[in-house]
């Protein structure tokens, strides 16, 4: 436990929070603020701070949880839709540092967009495809 973690603080039972599901490794409670209501984050019990440090052991059973939730969430506030989306470090977004994915419930003419999308210039594509690809090996 992070003694400065809003999300340690909710697992411990410290700080409240509307749980809406919970096992040996994961926690998944109504976001505070939501975009629409039924928005749930799925976190770890154990402290890590986004994508880069989490052991893949808690990440498996946060992915696990998203999955089998998502179809809940979906059914239990009617949407017509959800997304999943996770932001990683604050230019992504973060602003809790405590790994957490969001599941969104999505309707029919709510008007929210996600991001902006451009096309690669000629000859960009392959190019970001080698980096990566490099990275990888
Ligand atoms: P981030 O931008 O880090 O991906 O999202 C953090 C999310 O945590 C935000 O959507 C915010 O509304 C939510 N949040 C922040 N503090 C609390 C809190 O104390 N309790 C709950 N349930 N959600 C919180
Ligand atoms: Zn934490």
């Amino acid at each position: 436990m992070a003694s400065d973690c809003i999300f340690c603080k909710i697992v411990a039972g410290e700080l409240p929070s509307f749980k809406v599901y919970e096992d040996a490794e994961t926690l998944a409670f109504l976001d505070i603020r939501p975009v629409n209501p039924g928005h749930t984050l799925v976190v770890p019990k154990n402290h890590s701070v986004n994508i880069f440090d989490v052991p893949e052991k808690d990440w498996t059973a946060v992915t696990t949880v998203v999955h089998r939730l998502a179809r809940g969430i979906e059914k239990a506030v009617a949407a017509d839709g959800i997304n999943i989306n996770m932001n990683n470090r604050e230019h992504a977004g973060q602003i809790v540092d405590h790994v957490h994915v969001h599941i969104i419930p999505r309707f029919k003419g709510d008007g929210f967009k996600l991001w902006h999308q451009t096309p690669y210039k000629d000859g960009e594509a392959v190019k970001v495809q080698e980096k990566i690809k490099t990275q990888l090996l």
